[in-house]
């Protein structure tokens, strides 16, 4: 199974349950597709066994060659090449380096040079969870392409795990396509509740199943309850707002290697979203 770990706006604990669910499972994978700020490497303090650069494919035109027939400008679906009458610009940041440009040259004036966009790191904690995780250079706008090389690592043997990035966004729809379903972390807040509601769009559109872990439960109102009624979304799990567990996440600690009954509880979810399946 795969499992993507969403939630609309950060902060809501989406990391944490993503690490401490990884740490209840036998033969399991996490993915972090959150590139942009990977955390789940702090918690879970693995051994990096392996660091690899994460490239794009960018475009380089030979002039000799190029006639400045425009046909590469016209495909591009973002903008990231220009042709004026003598020259042929492209934007590195606004390419995705999917190759359709090098296709469609007519004169075969188009070759394409890697450009790292940042690095994937492979490694296993002392509890047996394989981690991979992207890390995007700073300053750099490309995240899709390094989400879509972290999930490249899934292991079709294990119980694959991915974090997703925060919002609802490009880079939420690449990490959790392909999943088999959702879990998605809120708060029993409004802006718990408005971030919810997209991202439940998002996978209406994706028709990917999802459930609701509903975390710092006892706060705020019921508006997040009777929403997920009215859609008839599952709530799949509450963990408490309790001062305990903000302290273990506050010193790096899963709380489930502390308070081992959470184990259960997460393990179990997982047998009854597979028996869904
Ligand atoms: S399609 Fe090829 S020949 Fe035409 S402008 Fe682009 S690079 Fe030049
Ligand atoms: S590789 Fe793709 S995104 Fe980049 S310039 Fe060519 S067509 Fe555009």
């Amino acid at each position: 199974m795969i499992i993507s770990i969403a939630s609309g706006k950060g902060g809501t604990g989406k990391t944490t349950v993503a690490v401490n669910l990884a740490l209840s499972l036998s033969n399991v994978q996490l993915l972090d597709c959150d590139v942009e700020e990977p955390n789940a490497h702090i918690f879970l303090k693995p051994e990096i066994e392996d660091v690899k650069s994460a490239d794009v494919l960018m475009p380089e035109v030979n002039n000799d060659l190029c006639d400045y027939c425009g046909k590469c400008a016209s495909a591009c679906e973002y903008n990231a090449i220009v042709v004026l009458p003598t020259q042929v610009m492209v934007f590195p940041e606004l390419c995705h380096g999917c190759g359709l440009c090098r296709m469609v040259c007519p004169r075969d004036a188009i070759s394409e040079e890697p450009r790292e966009i940042g690095v994937i790191k492979r490694g296993r904690s002392g509890n047996n969870v394989e981690l991979v995780y992207g890390l995007l250079n700073i300053g750099e706008g490309m995240a899709t392409p390094l989400i879509d090389q972290v999930k490249e690592h899934a292991d079709p043997g294990k119980t694959v795990i991915i974090d997703a990035p925060p919002g609802t966004a490009c880079p939420v729809i690449a990490a959790v396509s392909g999943s088999d379903y959702c879990i998605l972390v809120t708060e029993p807040t409004p802006f718990g509740l408005y971030d919810l509601k997209l991202i439940v769009e998002v996978l209406k559109v994706l028709k990917i199943p999802s459930g609701v872990i509903i975390n710092k439960a006892g706060i705020g109102d019921k508006n997040v309850y009777n929403y997920c009624e009215e859609e008839g979304i599952p709530i799949l799990l509450e963990i408490p707002y309790d001062k305990k567990i903000a302290e273990y996440y506050s010193e790096g600690l899963p709380f489930v290697n502390v308070i081992p009954a959470w184990k259960t509880r997460f393990a179990g979810m997982i047998d009854e979203i597979g028996g869904e399946l």
